[in-house]
């Protein structure tokens, strides 16, 4: 059997692992000049490489462990703990668990306490992971009421889904809770990441699909489905024409809809009502750490970034060359100013936002800068959201499909990635009952 993966970030070169080892013939096409997708990283410095986009994993992330382990990459794997913060009226608060919500002091006491109540409902009650109807934030004025709502659910929601936050099911908000939950130990989190960045996975994962015969294929973007008698048979590049007995995408849906849109108009609309946040990641290069804090969540309204996640408080920065690095991040609709804003000009107006939430002129500090945008960074996993999933096998015969709208209701990651690649392969009528099952809830539908 032939199979052309179209994609070659983490879900396609995952998939290309699993239908090897089913002793399927693979070739991996990838529209960029290096795989990886979202995990990409570039040279920082000193030799150093970081992700354009802040990576970590989860303790419980049972299904990258597997793979670290079959990759020989075991003993790169670091797990660190990690604090978090919260920005509310110019201060910074600790919000590493219960003990720092009732010590926040941005909110009255009953508002902590709600705040505290409701947080631990999501977290340990049965039920909220299934309830795709109520909206998160009609709850949460309901349960953690007015105040608390306003002061931290509304800023969170807001630089996650923007105008569309309204829209989100509690379901979602409750897989978030329990994912960060269950990587706590006592009221320490520990996260993961790789020595050497994930570019180490990237490669080893490519190097080994390499060495057991599958082609990994850059700058090969699929612009065509190639069909015979009804059926995708193959794909076409600008290079050339690819035959194969089944093809599995696993690039953004709006995209694949492109590529279906002759073959099943109607099959390629379902695709294209599954809408993509942006996101976009400006990384500091400074002198001095910014906030004390790994994850610091901006809660005070008018900041163009959500969340100052400082690296080098994951990762030492001796890794680095010495230099603190930092991301300012946020995801937008396509449609927000700050999508197409100028990169200069955003970086100006960020510079500002951090001399005014930190009240000091950061700018002395500031020895590089990067901004990079994914414009496919996280569906927007609205209101009944799994009545959209696709299926994986699809209704055009030969053409199966995995991609990040089959993470819900957990959220997208590395490690759900694998996990979605597995359900593809089986859908495909393959084994992959060999990648354990972690406490992903990746893959429930679709
Ligand atoms: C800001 C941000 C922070 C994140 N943080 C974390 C984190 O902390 N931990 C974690 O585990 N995950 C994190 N993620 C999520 C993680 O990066 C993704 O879930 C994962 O990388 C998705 O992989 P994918 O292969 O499904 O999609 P992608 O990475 O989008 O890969 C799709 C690939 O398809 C290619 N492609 C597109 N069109 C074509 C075509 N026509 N032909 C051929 N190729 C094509 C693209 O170039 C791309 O390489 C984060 C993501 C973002 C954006």
């Amino acid at each position: 059997m032939d199979v052309v993966v179209v994609g070659g970030g983490a879900t396609g070169l995952a998939a290309a692992y699993l239908l090897r080892q089913n002793g399927v013939d693979v070739t991996v096409l990838e529209a960029s000049s290096q795989p990886g997708g979202l995990l990409s990283t570039f040279e920082v410095g000193e030799g150093a490489r970081l992700e354009y986009f802040y990576h970590h994993f989860f303790t419980h992330d049972a299904e990258i462990n597997w793979l670290l382990g079959e990759l020989g990459l075991e003993d790169k794997a670091i797990f660190r703990p990690t604090t978090m913060g919260m920005m509310r009226d110019g201060e910074i608060y600790p919000f590493d668990g219960p003990g720092d919500v009732l010590t926040f002091g941005a909110m009255s006491v009953p508002a902590r306490l709600r705040f505290g109540m409701s947080a631990a409902m999501l977290t340990y009650l049965p039920g909220f992971e299934d309830d795709e109807e109520t909206p998160a934030l009609e709850w949460f004025r309901r349960w953690a009421g007015k105040e608390a709502t306003e002061t931290i659910w509304e800023p969170m929601m807001d630089v996650k889904f923007g105008d569309a936050a309204g829209q989100i099911p509690i379901a979602w908000m409750a897989g978030r809770l329990r994912q960060r939950a269950r990587s706590r130990d006592g009221t320490e989190e520990k996260l993961g990441y790789l020595k050497g960045s994930l570019q180490v996975l990237v490669d080893r994962l490519v190097e080994v699909l390499r060495e057991e015969g599958v082609e990994v294929r850059c700058d090969a973007p699929v612009e065509q489905l190639i069909r015979s008698d009804g059926r995708v048979v193959g794909v076409e590049t600008p290079e050339e024409v690819m035959e194969a007995d089944a093809v599995l995408s696993t690039i953004p849906t709006p995209i694949l809809s492109g590529l279906v849109e002759e073959i099943d108009d109607g099959y390629a609309s379902s695709l294209r009502d599954i809408e993509y946040m942006g996101a976009i990641c400006t990384i500091l290069s400074m002198e001095e750490s910014l906030s004390p804090v790994y994850w610091l969540n901006v809660a005070d309204p008018g900041y163009s970034f959500g969340g100052v996640i400082e690296q080098t408080h994951l990762i030492p920065l001796e890794e680095y060359g010495g230099r603190h690095l930092a991301y300012l991040s946020r995801y937008v609709r396509h449609d927000h100013p700050l999508w197409s804003k100028d990169n200069e000009a955003l970086l100006s107006q960020q510079l500002g936002e951090l001399e005014r939430l930190f009240g000091r002129d950061v700018k002395p500090l500031l020895n590089d800068h990067w901004i990079f945008r994914g414009r496919f960074a996280a569906p927007i996993t609205g209101l009944k959201f799994s009545e959209k999933i696709p299926s994986y096998d699809t209704p055009i015969p030969g053409l199966y499909m995995a991609a990040m709208p089959h993470v819900y209701p957990d959220e997208r990651s590395t490690n759900n990635s694998i996990r979605i690649a597995a359900a593809a392969v089986e859908a495909m009528g393959l084994d992959s009952g060999f990648v354990p099952e972690g406490t992903s809830l990746a893959s429930s539908y679709g």
